[in-house]
């Protein structure tokens, strides 16, 4: 009897597993089957792994065959990998299968526990879609025409969007775009109306990015086939929510003056300051190629896989460094980069140079990205045009790895100004701001990626030189002011004197604020007042501390599940609890349990459009209802809270009973983990958000079920007051200093005295000075706010006394609205008295 086993590739860990259970059910575990799914990058963990495939097919191998079952795009080529490096004799008994994944799993497990040889059990798998397909009946032929582009529009479901985020679909928002389209089924397109182009391929990312789509342009986007909907409504929630960027404006550079020294050459300012230091020449010689004629496509195609796999596990293992050593905005540039390398029609045309013109791999390669850095660099938008850095980065990037040649490594002996023709977002990453003091490049622009994580990096940057800077000698004496975009070579004394007078000057004001900032906020009559941060990330946290925060007095976790197609898993989760932990050290840190609904829907998630959704279900109404994914939380917060004063806090509580299933919960998370011997910290203290009224009206009863409160004005003042904090008409009565929320604060703050439990406040009202005097009058303990106004509170704090402040109270409440409250404190401020 035949022993097949079954091997399941998957992106997604928890989908491998969920098949293997189902099958391994239906078949009593009598079927050797095994997952290769994920990887090992707790940021960006979905994804697949040819050395994880290979491992998989090796530890279930039998003689018999093993059936190798996948699901989307890069499954097929990491398994197809896989074969590349078993042994000859074991290679010939694998089959991988185009069968569908659950479907083909179960169809396979059943035939193979029934002895079947592995040719029965793969035309059970590929029969697997036979039973849905007859009870689907018609619909079954749009499934059918899957896969084939078509410009028949006629069953296609189309919408029309705007596209209001700042700079269009650049590379990062298209990366998401096309991220998102590909985990859909139905065949997805997308045009652009305002510029009247055809419809590209929603699965390519270049495509995507070179439709040239801007701020306000009007986008179509046309799907077809059994998830439709559901894919148009993704897309569309994407689009609506600016792609999960912010509204800012893009950092734009201080209008302090700029010595006005005339300069020996002229560029384009693109990361500010200034350097003063010898140059050092640095201009990578591209890869050599030879062409030649190949008798073997399929050998070149093999290769090339190789090298595609090799080069993006560099650009992930660059992505987790990039974002733990600068930014998670930075390092999303990389997740532009793999799909670069996943791009169907970039590989549609590899393909056809290798098996129609039989060129070889790495002439294939090299032509068909030239062809793209073209369509690129003919782009009207001098954004997008400057995209060609990140293409060329990843197309030298397989090319490297196609004829093992290396990049010339930069070892630097002393600090220097880095004289290159352009350099890739990649190499800027590398660079150390102790020894590279300044960058000058004859490409680039000031919006591409290299000179936004040198900017990061606190690098300045002059790009758009003449390209008569890369004759100069190395150690030639040079000057830049990455602010004026000036460049002084072998600068006199005067020039010098003068830079380094204002380099001083910017250096000093940065310091100063540094240091008020990072002194502790104390009454006049000697009160310690923490200052703590609200932060959404790892970024924030580095920048919160830097601001002087003395701890996180919340974090807003729902961010780590915005913007994404599914729930961070449990690992993603921990990495960051514990990256902000360590930072955090010993000093508190309140992680928020998740808090989605009311104005951060989550499609995914479930959360479908409400008539009220602030008064809906969110919050912890969500998480008690959806222990799935609250238990996962809470897990990861346990696991990383040994060793540092993590603290729980659970959001948009209005009942007891809400408070004790949360905590019965976390009491059964905490005894899963003792049993695993898992350790965390026991003592951990547990609080809730008071920003319901219903909670504050029985902040008695509440307060002896946890160690503290925290006051959410925010939410707070919209009960309250009844008005919606996202509507503008009725923002001014929201006001978080009316005296009917301030009574509200003064209610909750008596009853956490009376049972001894510290209460804080983490709403905006907490970063306004004016506010100050009367939340220290209050009663509160502690304030946690927006790092960017801790030096300024720390200041307003600094100049009350709490007998003041409690005065000054005490009249607000018996005031009759927020203006006359306003008065009050600037009245009272301005006095002499205080
Ligand atoms: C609040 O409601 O005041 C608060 C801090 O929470 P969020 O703004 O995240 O709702
Ligand atoms: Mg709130």
């Amino acid at each position: 009897m035949a022993a097949i086993a079954i091997v399941i590739v998957s992106h997604s860990r928890q989908l491998a597993e969920g098949v293997r259970e189902l099958a391994t059910q239906m078949v009593r575990g009598k079927v050797k089957l095994a997952i290769a799914a994920g990887i090992d990058d707790p940021q960006n963990p979905l994804g697949t792994d040819a050395m994880q495939v290979r491992e998989a097919i090796e530890s279930v191998y039998s003689d018999d065959g093993v059936l190798v079952l996948m699901d989307l795009g890069s499954a097929l080529m990491s398994a197809e990998m896989a074969l590349e490096f078993l042994p000859d004799e074991r290679r010939d008994k694998v089959y991988l299968c185009e069968a569908p994944l659950v479907e083909g799993a179960i169809a396979a497990a059943v035939a193979a526990t029934t002895g079947s040889n592995i040719e029965r059990v793969i035309a059970e798998a590929r029969e697997a879609l036979a039973a849905k397909a007859a009870q689907l009946g018609s619909q079954l032929s749009l499934v059918e025409d899957k896969g084939q582009k078509t410009n028949d529009r006629g069953q296609t479901k189309e919408i029309h969007l705007i596209i209001r985020n700042q700079l269009g679909l650049h590379a990062r928002p298209a990366a998401k775009f096309v991220a998102t389209a590909a985990h859909f089924q139905s065949q997805i397109e997308v045009r652009n109306i305002t510029k009247g182009t055809e419809y590209v391929r929603a699965d390519s990312i270049n495509q995507v990015a070179t439709l040239g789509v801007r701020q306000g342009h009007e986008i179509a986007i046309a799907a077809r086939g059994t998830d439709a909907d559901e894919a148009l409504e993704a897309l569309q929630a994407l689009v609506e929510d600016n792609f999960g960027e912010s509204d800012r404006v893009l950092e734009s550079f201080p209008l302090t003056s700029s010595p006005s020294l005339s300069p020996d050459l002229q560029g384009i300012p693109a990361s500010p300051g200034i350097a003063i230091a010898p140059a050092f020449l640095y201009c990578p010689t591209p890869v050599q190629l030879a062409e030649r004629l190949s008798a073997d496509p399929q050998t070149e195609w093999q290769q090339l896989q190789v090298a595609l796999q090799i080069a993006k596990q560099e650009i992930r293992s660059l992505r987790q460094q990039t974002a733990s050593q600068i930014g998670d905005s930075e390092a999303a540039i990389f997740d532009a980069h793999v799909l670069f390398l996943e791009d169907p029609a970039l590989l549609d045309t590899v393909r056809q140079n290798i098996f129609e013109r039989h060129l070889n791999a790495e002439v294939a390669w090299h032509e068909a990205v030239e062809k793209l850095t073209t369509t690129y660099r003919q782009l009207e938008d001098p954004y997008l045009r400057s995209r060609v850095a990140d293409v060329t980065d990843v197309g030298q990037r397989v090319l490297r790895r196609l004829t093992g040649s290396n990049l010339t490594a930069l070892e630097l002996t002393h600090p220097v100004i880095l004289v290159a023709p352009d350099l890739t977002p990649s190499d800027v990453t590398k660079l150390d701001p102790e020894r590279v003091l300044g960058i000058c490049m004859t490409h680039g622009s000031a919006t591409s990626h290299s000179a936004i994580v040198a900017k990061t990096l606190g690098i300045p940057v002059v790009v758009g030189l003449t390209p008569e800077v890369l004759k100069l000698r190395d150690e030639t004496c040079l000057a830049l002011d990455g602010e004026s975009g000036k460049v002084w070579i072998d600068p006199d004394e005067d020039t010098i004197a003068t830079l380094q007078s204002k380099r001083d000057r910017v250096q000093a004001a940065k310091q100063k604020a540094l240091a008020t900032a990072q002194q502790p906020a104390i009454t006049r009559d000697g009160k310690p007042i923490p200052i703590l941060a609200n932060i959404s990330g790892i970024a924030d946290a580095k920048v919160a501390l830097n601001l002087g925060a003395e701890g996180v007095g919340v974090m807003r976790t729902e961010f780590l599940y915005l913007d994404r197609t599914i729930a961070p898993s449990e690992e993603e989760q921990l990495a960051v609890y514990q990256a902000i932990a360590q930072l955090m050290d010993t000093r508190p840190f309140i992680i928020r349990t998740l808090d989605v609904g009311g104005d951060k829907p989550v499609p995914y998630l479930g959360l479908s459009p409400e008539t009220n959704p602030f008064l809906g279900w969110r919050g912890i109404r969500f998480c008690l209802d959806r222990t799935d994914i609250f238990k996962t939380q809470l897990r990861a917060i346990l696991r990383a809270s040994p060793g540092h004063k993590i603290k729980i806090m659970f959001p948009m509580i209005s009942t007891v009973a809400e408070v004790r299933q949360a905590k019965a919960i976390l009491a059964e998370v905490q005894s899963e983990l003792r049993q695993a011997n898992i350790p965390f910290d026991e003592a951990m203290e547990v609080g809730i958000m008071v920003e319901v009224p219903s909670a504050a009206a029985i902040a008695d009863r509440l307060a002896s079920e946890v160690n503290f409160f925290s006051l959410g004005t925010n939410d707070l003042s919209q009960y309250v007051m009844a008005c919606d904090r996202t509507n503008a008409k009725v923002a001014a009565l929201a006001d978080a200093l009316h005296p009917a929320v301030l009574r509200t604060i003064q209610q909750t703050v008596q009853a956490a005295r009376e049972a001894g439990i510290w209460v804080g406040l983490c709403g905006e009202l907490a970063a306004d000075p004016l506010a100050v005097p009367i939340l220290l009058g209050l009663g509160i303990d502690e304030l946690s706010l927006n790092p960017q106004k801790i030096g300024e509170v720390k200041g307003a704090i600094a100049q009350i006394t709490i007998t003041e402040a409690q005065a000054i109270a005490q009249a607000a409440l018996k005031l009759d609205s927020a203006a006359s409250v306003r008065e009050l404190v600037a009245a009272s401020l301005g006095n002499n008295n205080l």
